[in-house]
């Protein structure tokens, strides 16, 4: 029987490069699965349903929720992400890594269902160069954007909570070093 897959979770604020670092790391380490989110926001330009999330209406996610379809979800910015529980134990099952990109409150969640997680959190350079990369994006509104950053300070304090901490300074470093504490906790031994 081949060993269990990782469980890995990756949170960061809003405008850290998540998505980005997330597709880097999935190109270069195919033992790694996404879990794709359900959600209750509007796609963005380019976005496809089951590809970045499954878009749902508020009813149907409702319905997950109470159905207990999910591994944790939370309301993030007046919109319910969640992650399908469907799929997640069966690929570690098979050996495979299962990565969730979620925010702080669904990996807070996650910690108290999943002890054998591993948690890393994505941090900006600085809060400054954030503001940059989300009004760079050119999809949100300024409310949104402000909301967004004050959510990140917030965030932000929590990442002691986290196993890894991991600098966005550039993307290719940053998806080395995940890389590496993937490729680390496939060699660590049972002891704590
Ligand atoms: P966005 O709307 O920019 O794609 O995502 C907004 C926030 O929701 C991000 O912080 C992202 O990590 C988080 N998120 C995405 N999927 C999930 C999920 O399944 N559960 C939780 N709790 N947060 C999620």
């Amino acid at each position: 029987m081949p060993i269990k897959g990782n469980l890995i979770i990756l949170s960061g604020p809003s405008g850290t490069g998540k998505g980005t670092v997330c597709k880097k790391l999935l190109t270069l380490n195919k033992n790694i699965f996404y879990s794709i989110s359900a959600t209750t926001r509007l796609p963005r330009p380019g976005e496809r349903n089951g590809r970045e999330y499954w878009f749902l209406n508020k009813k149907d996610f409702e319905r997950m929720i109470k159905g207990n379809k999910l591994l944790e979800w939370a309301k993030v910015y007046d919109n319910y992400y969640g992650t399908p529980l469907e799929k997640i134990n069966s690929l570690r099952e098979q050996g495979k890594d299962v990565l969730l990109e979620i925010d702080t409150q669904g990996a807070l969640s996650v910690m108290e269902k999943a002890a054998d997680g591993i948690f890393i959190f994505l941090l900006p350079p600085s809060l400054h160069e954030l503001e940059k990369r989300i009004r760079g994006r050119g999809t949100e509104t300024q409310e949104v954007i402000q909301k967004r950053l004050d959510a990140a300070v917030g965030e932000i304090s929590l990442g002691t909570r986290y196993h890894y901490l991991v600098v966005n300074r550039n993307v290719t470093e940053a998806v080395s070093q995940l890389n590496a504490i993937i490729t680390a906790e496939h060699c660590r031994t049972e002891r704590n």
